[in-house]
């Protein structure tokens, strides 16, 4: 199953990334994820992207699309993969659509003053990229990931003036996303307030429809 999640930031896409890939056996491949990784690293890559990530805007689409590709080409993607934080502009669907057959482009609806809300509290695992929130969704123990162990941190581009940035650039750039696949008629919907486990759910039996 090849599937897209969309959604403004914090709308749950890399929780619901999580659990859809155990659930399908399939990897989980978050486009932030990968940036924060070579950030980390201080990769040439990671450089370029720090300044657009500081600052809450978009990765240019050439430093993105070719990226997301060669990973799409490796071994473990050709029974499926569930794509989170790709793609996020129109440039980036068109190029994807012309090398890949999608199952499903999934939108995790969250209104805005619930994303304002909920960023304040998302808390994430520098080590491993499992997400958590303080009251919604917390680790089993205070600021400890449950998958890998490691000592959570609240994510430098999750401060408020960065938040409202990054939910402008999503709804001028990435909303419009919703209407090209709904033309394609792969667009599936579903409620994001919901507990993250029934947001799973209702992924699940949409896609499976
Ligand atoms: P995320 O973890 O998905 O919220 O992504 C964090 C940041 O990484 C974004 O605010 C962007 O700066 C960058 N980023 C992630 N995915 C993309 C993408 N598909 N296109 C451009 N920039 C991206």
């Amino acid at each position: 199953m090849k599937l897209v999640l969309l959604g403004a930031p914090g709308a749950g896409k890399g929780t619901q990334a999580s659990s859809l890939a155990e659930f399908l056996h399939v990897p989980h491949i978050s486009t932030g994820d990968i940036f924060r990784k070579n950030l980390r690293n201080e990769t040439p890559l990671g450089m370029k992207a720090k300044s657009y990530m500081d600052q809450g805007l978009l990765v240019p689409d050439e430093l993105t699309v070719d990226l997301v590709m060669d990973r799409l080409s490796e071994e473990d993607c050709q029974n499926g993969y569930i794509l989170d934080g790709f793609p996020r502009t129109l440039a980036q669907a068109d190029a994807l659509s012309q090398k890949e057959k999608l199952d499903a482009a999934v939108n995790i609806h969250v209104p805005d003053e619930v994303i304002v809300e909920r960023m304040g509290g998302r808390r994430v695992c520098p080590s491993c990229g499992e997400s958590y929130h303080v009251q919604y969704n917390p680790p089993k123990q205070e600021g400890i990931c449950d998958k890998c162990g490691a000592e959570l941190i609240t994510r430098a581009d999750d401060v408020p003036e960065t938040v409202q940035k990054r939910l402008t650039v999503y709804h001028d750039q990435t909303a419009p996303l919703i209407d090209y696949y709904d033309q394609k008629g792969l667009l599936v919907t579903v409620d994001g307030t919901m507990a993250p486990k029934d947001v799973t759910g209702a992924i699940v039996k949409a896609i499976q429809e």
